[in-house]
């Protein structure tokens, strides 16, 4: 942990938050390759989960609800965490809304479910959807946890990934299984080491207050085999609560749908892929660090350097070759920093898959090195085929 904490920190992912003033227990703020990091995390699931189906529904709902909301869910008299004491805290932030006397309380949401629940109708009125259908999530939530922990996985504000998935109530098993199978499937093409994860049913007595069966998907993290996502049956709890109902065209009866919930924190996903990712060995005598990630969620694809950087006619090869890529890539880095050893180094420290070299045969033969991170071996390939080359390799 220690090591994958100093790296996010070196190396410009995850920063303490407000760190100048001490910091703040329970907050991070994200660097620029942790942005990029989480940003290809999120399109991967929004592809997969939204963009690719017929069935899901994207929603982007506000961080703060009307109070009732919380109160109808069952958070305001459950969503408390035992204190030292035995009393029970209720972890939902206060914040009040509107001036002077006017001013009512409200809660900063502590999950983005609700935000679903609360726009039912408005999804149905407006896309006509048919059972089984879901609504897709992905945004900030807030918990006042008592004692945050171990970096990003135990924080008080994090980011969701939360899909609401409503079927008829007596199909709830078949929906279940089909979204293990497809939760699991995601992880594991983003690059989760699956020999880490492990299933726990967990029991009636743990489960909150809204589930018929919860199976929490653990990840042996360093310190300890601990929760990185979820999936619950709902069942038809939350639409009940908030009095919704939907007209089933097959029957033409009025029914309350259930709900199956796959939930995702950004945050410890993106914990446990630098723990599956991070690799030492021994190049040269001296201890490499390299993140292991796939390049579509590196979040640099490639880094053009030129061999020196005092050579004019290598460094403007090497920018031509560099504005090429990153018009087709984006994720694409120009490195003339010290020499090209720690420039590697650097990449792969970030997990850049691949680095391009401009040196003295390119002038002559139009070809150009490609280091591959893990096994840092050296191709030589035509500059004129290099976006097809890494495209294939990217793919
Ligand atoms: P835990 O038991 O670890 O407190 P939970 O069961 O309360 O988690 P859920 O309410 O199921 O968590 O939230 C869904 C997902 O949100 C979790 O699987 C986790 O990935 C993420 N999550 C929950 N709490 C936190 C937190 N404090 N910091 C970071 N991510 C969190």
């Amino acid at each position: 942990m220690e090591k994958i904490v100093s790296l996010c920190k070196r190396r410009g992912f995850v920063f303490p938050s407000s760190e100048i003033y001490g910091g703040l227990a329970g907050f991070y703020d994200w660097g620029h390759y942790g942005v990029a990091l989480k940003n290809n995390l999120k399109k991967s699931w929004w592809n997969k989960f939204v963009d690719a189906r017929r069935d899901m529904f994207g929603l982007d709902s506000a961080l703060i609800l009307n109070p009732k909301v919380w109160e109808f869910s069952g958070h305001v008299a459950g969503f408390s965490d035992p204190l030292e004491d035995g009393k029970q805290f209720n972890v939902m932030f206060k914040t009040s809304v509107g001036a002077g006397e006017e001013a009512t309380p409200a809660y900063l949401r502590p999950e983005t479910a609700q935000g679903i629940f609360v726009n039912f109708k408005n999804v149905v009125d407006s896309f006509h959807p048919k059972l089984p259908f879901g609504v897709a999530q992905i945004g900030k939530a807030f918990r006042n946890e008592i004692a945050p922990r171990d970096f990003i996985f135990r924080q008080r504000e994090f980011e969701q990934m939360e899909i609401e998935y409503f079927v008829r109530g007596k199909e709830w098993e078949k929906y279940f299984e089909y979204w293990r199978g497809e939760m699991l499937g995601w992880i594991k093409e983003v690059g989760i080491d699956q020999k880490k994860v492990q299933e726990l049913e967990v029991p009636e007595k743990d489960r909150a207050h809204y589930s018929k069966r919860t199976i929490d998907f653990e990840f042996d993290y360093p310190f300890g085999r601990k929760e990185l996502f979820g999936l619950a049956y709902r069942t038809d709890f939350d639409l009940k609560n908030h009095r919704l109902e939907y007209l089933d065209e097959e029957t033409k009866e009025k029914i309350v749908p259930h709900v199956i919930e796959p939930s995702l924190g950004v945050d410890r996903v993106v914990l446990a892929l630098l723990l599956s990712a991070y690799s030492e060995d021994v190049k040269n005598k001296e201890v490499r660090v390299y993140l292991k990630l796939k390049p579509q969620i590196a979040p640099v694809i490639a880094c053009v350097s030129p061999l020196l950087k005092n050579k004019p006619e290598l460094v403007k090869y090497a920018e031509k070759i560099f504005s090429e890529l990153k018009r087709e890539y984006g994720r694409v880095e120009f490195d003339d920093n010290g020499n090209i050893g720690k420039r590697y180094r650097r990449q792969d420290e970030i997990g850049t898959p691949y680095c391009v070299t401009v040196d003295f045969d390119t002038l002559t033969d139009g070809t150009v090195t490609v280091r591959d991170r893990d096994s840092g071996k050296q191709k030589r390939i035509k500059v004129s085929g290099l976006i097809q080359y890494l495209g294939e390799k990217i793919e």
